[in-house]
């Protein structure tokens, strides 16, 4: 059995003094929970900040981005050896947001993936069709196009793979936990047929993830956590979450 894994995405939220108000409400609701990992991954002005307060404690900190080049001329870019001296331990990887805004393709994904792995990050790669795909009967292709392009010839160690339908995230529509499942345990076998070690990799699902319904996604037997946007902004919220991740 997996250890259940819940990891908050902030996304473009929360400020310096937002982001230590949050750590300082939420760290009393969690304290001693060691059976759930948990993750915060604030914006990157508040990185270093959230790492001075994490540390020691049972929540680790990630970041929401990393770019494929280890140093230089890349303007307004962030690198692996910036995310680690600030803290991280994680990165979080090819969610649909940057697919979808800045354009990212699988084969970017994958170069930051690489560099990442490289360089010890840990990698929540993200995955996840659109509303007209689904309905269209294309989940899986899609979850085959993403997984192969972006893992490329990688192998797994140090990567969970969050499942994050694009029609669940913010919309307040989750998946069932059917859907979830049957999409996770396809993930699963697209991993087992083309990789080693694939019965070690968590399996997250993303997409309006609440206190209230994650006990009942994660009773699915290959749910292995959630990665959570809007529930994760209120610490009672993210911490009912840890809370009903516990098995
Ligand atoms: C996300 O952005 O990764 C996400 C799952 O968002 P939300 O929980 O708000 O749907």
């Amino acid at each position: 059995m997996f250890k259940p894994f819940i990891s908050a995405n902030w996304k473009m939220n929360k400020n310096l003094e937002e982001t230590v108000d949050f750590i300082k409400a939420f760290l009393p609701l969690t304290a001693g929970i060691n059976d759930v990992d948990i993750l915060i991954a604030p914006p990157f002005t508040s990185l270093s900040a959230a790492a001075g307060l994490l540390k020691g404690t049972n929540v680790k900190l990630g970041a929401q981005n990393v770019f494929y080049e280890e140093k230089g001329a890349f303007t307004g870019e962030i690198s692996p050896a910036m995310l680690l001296s600030a803290g991280c331990t994680h990165v979080i990887l090819g969610h649909s947001e940057r697919r979808q805004y800045f354009h990212e393709s699988d084969e970017i994904v994958n170069r930051k993936l690489k560099t990442a792995r490289k360089n010890g990050l840990e990698v929540i790669l993200c995955v996840g069709e659109s509303l007209k795909e689904r309905e269209d009967n294309k989940t899986f292709e899609v979850l085959d196009r993403q997984l192969s392009g972006s893992l490329g010839d990688g192998n797994l160690e140090g990567v969970t793979i969050a499942y994050e339908p694009i029609w669940a995230i913010g919309t307040g529509r989750t998946a069932t936990k059917e859907q979830a499942n049957e999409a996770h345990t396809f993930i699963r076998g697209w991993l087992k047929k083309h990789k080693e070690g694939a019965e070690t990799v968590r399996i997250l699902y993303g997409g309006s993830v609440t206190p209230e319904n994650i006990a009942s996604l994660m009773s699915e037997p290959e749910v292995n956590g959630g990665l959570v946007g809007g529930a994760s902004l209120k610490p009672d919220s993210f911490a009912g979450i840890v809370t009903g991740a516990r098995k």
